[in-house]
Parts: structure tokens; C-alpha cells; sequence
């Protein structure tokens, strides 16, 4: 059985001390590839770093909605620039929007914005965070040609989820898929195509149950994979065959 975490953030500190007992855990659970998220460009050596290590990690490059105060008149040409400067670079993200408390809304939607275009562009995939602000962010996307890419850490009910599958997107779920309250999480968690489902970690957040509370690592996405799979009345090995092959065409990778 084949599985991708299609979004980890295994530079952050709290992996550094056991990264390679976090691969041997990761390929002991099936995990034969990661996609890196990044949040700020200035993370890019880090994250380039940690793929010269392990050959499975792809990675993306851009500026995370929270960080928007970051994004300065040159931002856009140095993520450009960067985004071609490595073939492992799958993606652009992750961008989006993020309303919870925020204030700068105006802010992150010019960030947004920029970071679409540069995706259009380049013909490559995005990979969106979205937070209480689903119905802007169908807005934003509109204004976009052939914009393809994975709602990722997907915490939308499913009147939302159908909105961003109308717009071809493909839905990601984490963690928050396995928590008690999660009703209409795991109600769009069935509702998804088999065609267009991820699963990811988001590590080092949001572990999925029974590892709720602790560090999140890329080998507990199995359990995200097994709760989507139990929600969906399907195997875990079906559920890991689809997700592996819709993670490979949308972010054109090759497995070997
Ligand atoms: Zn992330």
C-alpha cells in the first residue's frame, strides 16, 4: 500500500532532532512520497535542504495568508524567480485567505491575488489554506482562468466543498477529519469524487485521533487515510490507491 502526504511542514523545529526515525516511521506506514508546504519564501533553503535528504519529498514555494504583512512590492518577482529555480518544486502555496480574527483582509486578498497569477503563469498547481472565508475565496478564483490546485487541510461543509469541486479543485483532508465534532468535515469527506480526494497531515499540527494532543508526523496520515476510507465504505487500500493517484496527476509526480 502507497500513501502521499500531500502536506507536511517537517522544517519546523520540533522535527529537528528525529527527522530520520520520522522517515523510517513514514515509509513503515506506507508513505512513499510528501508534498513541503511552505509558508514564507524565506523558508525556501530549509525546505530545499531537507529534499536533498529524502528523495520523496516534493515541495512548493509561497506566502501563507497570516504572514500577508510579509508580501512587499518585489515579493512577486522574487516568488517567480524562486519558483523556478528547482524541478522539485511542485506548487505554489500555500496562499489563500484566513478571516478567523483577522484584520488585514484586504491585505491578504492583494497577497492572494498576486500569488494566483504567478500560478496561471506558470501553469502550476496551488495548494489553498482557507478559513472562514470559503465564499470570498470562490470570489477571488473567479476572477482566474484554469486555476487548478487542492483545498488543503479542508475544514468546509459540503455546500462549500461542491463549490470548490465546480471549480475542479481537489479536497484534502487532515487530522480534524477524525474529531468527534467534525459532522459536516466528514459529511464533505463523502460527498468528495474519488477522483479528486487527498489526505495530508499538515504536521506538525492537528494530529489525527488517536494522536490527537501530540506532534503530528507524515506516518499518521494512515489514520487520517483510515477514517476517510471508514467514512466512504471502502478499504484503506482502494481509499490509498485513489489518493496516491490523484496526488501523482496533480502534482505530476513520478513515482519510481
Ligand atoms: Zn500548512
Amino acid at each position: 500500500m502507497q500513501l502521499i502526504d500531500t502536506h507536511v511542514h517537517i522544517n519546523f523545529d520540533v522535527f529537528q532532532q528525529d527527522l530520520k526515525a520520522l522517515q523510517q516511521r513514514w515509509q513503515d506506514a506506507g508513505v512513499v512520497h510528501l508534498i513541503h508546504s511552505c509558508v514564507e519564501p524565506s523558508e525556501f533553503s530549509s525546505i530545499q535542504a531537507l529534499a536533498d535528504c529524502f528523495s520523496e519529498l516534493s515541495f512548493a514555494v509561497g506566502l501563507h495568508p497570516l504572514d500577508a504583512a510579509k508580501w512587499t512590492p518585489t515579493s512577486a518577482a522574487e516568488l517567480l524567480t524562486l519558483a523556478q529555480s528547482d524541478p522539485r518544486i511542485v506548487a505554489i502555496g500555500e496562499l489563500g485567505l484566513d478571516y478567523f480574527k483577522a484584520e488585514n483582509q484586504q491585505q491578504q486578498m492583494e497577497v492572494c491575488r498576486g500569488q494566483l497569477a504567478i500560478a496561471q503563469q506558470l501553469n502550476k498547481p496551488i495548494i489553498v489554506h482557507c478559513r472562514d472565508a470559503a465564499a470570498p475565496l470562490r470570489e477571488l478564483f473567479a476572477e482566474f482562468n484554469n486555476l487548478r490546485g487542492v483545498m488543503h487541510c479542508w475544514a468546509g461543509n459540503p455546500e462549500e466543498t461542491q463549490w470548490f469541486l465546480d471549480l475542479g479543485f481537489y479536497i484534502s483532508f487532515s487530522g480534524i477529519v477524525t474529531f468527534k465534532k467534525a459532522e459536516a468535515i466528514q459529511a464533505s469527506a463523502q460527498m468528495v469524487p474519488s477522483d479528486r480526494l487527498l489526505v495530508e497531515t499538515d504536521c506538525p499540527f492537528l494530529a489525527p485521533v488517536p494522536k490527537r494532543g501530540k506532534r503530528n508526523e507524515p506516518a499518521y496520515v494512515r489514520h487520517v487515510a483510515e477514517k476517510v476510507a471508514q467514512l466512504r465504505g471502502i478499504s484503506l487500500e482502494t481509499l490509498a490507491a485513489q489518493t496516491t493517484e490523484n496526488a501523482c496527476t496533480l502534482f505530476n509526480l513520478n513515482l519510481n
